[in-house]
């Protein structure tokens, strides 16, 4: 038998970032990015709307120059207008003390910033760079993102830890040391933001790699020696179900043990596609995980020869868009209604089964069999549909089901 070497980990202090709790006992926040410019102010407010329309807890912001900087309280005025209070955290790299400095407006909507301590300045500067950015988040109140990212990682920090390594009678090999260097960059970076003042409570540490073990290792080291509250990414993902996949099994093994206070799908959207995919990603991980529920989830069979015909894959495709169009009306109509568990399923091999664990189920009739479905409610035969109406039908038993539970 082989013991599991991660050790669950410890509640992280609990920071405040605009009104959401990331770590403590809080449940895990999904965040976003966009990728509009954000000197474009109506495109960045559309954007950000719609992630957070689709769940985004916070919203990150690339805030790269002066027209950029300026742009940011625009875009706070405009989403409050419109009722979307999402925080947006604004992402600096190289020269965000001067942003910050020169844009108060900027630094005051913001919620949180997030820098990167491999650019946040280099040699005599490095030092000077990254406490005016602190001094400029404690005097607005702001938690800081100390985000380590390995290709932007500190050279200097890592130059320092391979000519160490390389005099160690034991040295060890080259990736352990880029795993030290990356916790290491981000440890340092807290405990300076510490000394200058700026509490645990106002610090959140990432350090995004892009191969799954590395993160992993990464991220069960920070774990380890610190309770900073830890934004999860594998960053460069990559495109469509690679992204999805990679980013999944990579944040999926540090959230079952307690490691990740906020998470984000950094997906490379196809040109012109939904950014809010990374968002509904992010979802889905958590909800499958059992972390937290945002929208009813359909259990559907994948299908096999013993059912040909393709009415219970278009039964499970009505069903999940039932779901996305009344979701919103349902969210403010039903409270606890996005903990609903639902199934479609194709025969009755694993149909009245599956269907039973449900609280509303259904298991079509499969090649041969009787036309008839079966529906459960609760885990018990409730009746059986039939006809050419079964689809309309079990989309009827199931609003029926949602009104009388959650109304
Ligand atoms: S429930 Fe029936 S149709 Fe679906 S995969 Fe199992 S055997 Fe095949």
């Amino acid at each position: 038998m082989t013991t599991d070497p991660i050790a669950p980990r410890r509640a992280s202090v609990p920071v405040d970032v605009g009104g959401v709790t990331v770590g403590g006992s809080a449940p895990v926040v999904v965040q976003s990015m966009t990728n509009t410019d954000t000197a474009d102010v109506p495109g960045t407010v559309a954007q950000v709307a719609a992630l957070a329309r689709t769940g985004s807890e916070l919203v990150r912001i690339t805030v790269d120059r002066d027209e950029a900087a300026k742009s940011v309280p625009h875009i706070r005025e405009k989403l409050d207008a419109m009722g979307c209070d999402v925080p947006l955290v604004g992402d600096f790299h190289y020269i965000g003390h001067t942003l910050l400095a020169e844009n108060p407006a900027c630094a005051e909507a913001l919620a949180k910033y997030r820098i990167n301590p491999g650019n946040v300045g280099f040699k005599d500067k490095k030092d000077r760079q990254f406490s005016e950015i602190i001094e400029l988040a404690l005097r607005h109140a702001k938690p800081v993102r100390i985000g380590v990212n390995w290709g932007s990682l500190d050279q200097e920090l890592l130059t320092l830890l391979m000519d160490k390594n390389a005099r160690d009678p034991e040295p060890k090999d080259a990736r352990a040391v880029m795993h030290e260097a990356m916790v290491q960059s981000g440890l340092h970076s807290a405990h300076r933001a510490e000394e200058l003042g700026l509490g645990a409570d106002k610090i959140i540490i990432s350090a995004k790699v892009s191969s799954i073990q590395d993160l992993v290792a990464v991220y069960v080291s920070l774990a380890r020696r610190c309770d900073y509250a830890l934004h999860l990414g594998l960053t460069e993902a990559g495109m469509g179900s690679k992204g999805i996949v990679a980013s999944s099994a990579a944040m999926g093994i540090l959230l079952q043990h307690g490691i990740g206070d906020t998470i984000r799908f950094s997906l490379t959207p196809e040109p012109g596609g939904d950014r809010t995919v990374e968002v509904r990603t992010a979802q889905e991980l958590l909800q499958t995980m059992g972390l937290r529920a945002f929208v009813p989830v359909v259990a559907a069979c994948p299908g096999c020869g013993r059912t040909t015909s393709t009415v219970f894959q278009e039964l499970a495709r009505d069903v999940q868009d039932m779901i996305q169009e009344r979701m919103p009306e349902w969210t403010a109509r039903y409270p606890g209604v996005e903990t609903l568990n639902l199934a479609v399923m194709g025969c009755i091999v694993n149909g009245p089964g599956e269907s039973k664990h449900a609280d509303v189920g259904i298991s079509l009739p499969g090649t041969g069999e009787t036309p008839a479905a079966p529906v459960f409610i609760d885990g018990k035969k409730a009746m059986t549909l039939r006809g050419p109406t079964i689809a309309a039908d079990f989309k009827r038993v199931v609003e029926e089901y949602i009104e009388r539970r959650y109304g």
